[in-house]
């Protein structure tokens, strides 16, 4: 029986492709689009947050990225939401330069 289906077409029936709906992705687009805030602490909240331009002055540079180089004396970071550079204290701890 098997045999039959394979020579005689036991071919599953090709999946149509469906574009699958993203919601956090559609929340964003909502936000940016049409103005509609996310629901407070969703993934698409965190999202839009993330998404807007952060003031370095008051960003807790809690992302922060070691982007040290080859004969820097000090570990060196970037703050991956406001773009700020950071080094490093003598406890480890970012600060501002
Ligand atoms: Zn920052």
């Amino acid at each position: 029986m098997t045999l039959f289906y394979r020579l005689f077409g036991a071919r599953r029936p090709e999946q149509p492709h469906r574009p699958t709906a993203d919601p956090d992705r559609i929340a964003v687009l909502e936000h940016d689009l049409l103005g509609i805030q996310p629901e407070p602490g969703t993934p698409a909240a965190r999202v839009v947050a993330l998404a807007k331009p952060v003031d370095p002055a008051r960003c807790p540079h809690e992302d922060v990225v070691e982007v040290t180089e080859l004969g820097q004396a000090r570990p060196t970071g970037l703050c991956t939401r406001c773009g700020a550079d950071m080094v490093a204290d003598d406890s480890g701890d970012w600060q501002r330069p």
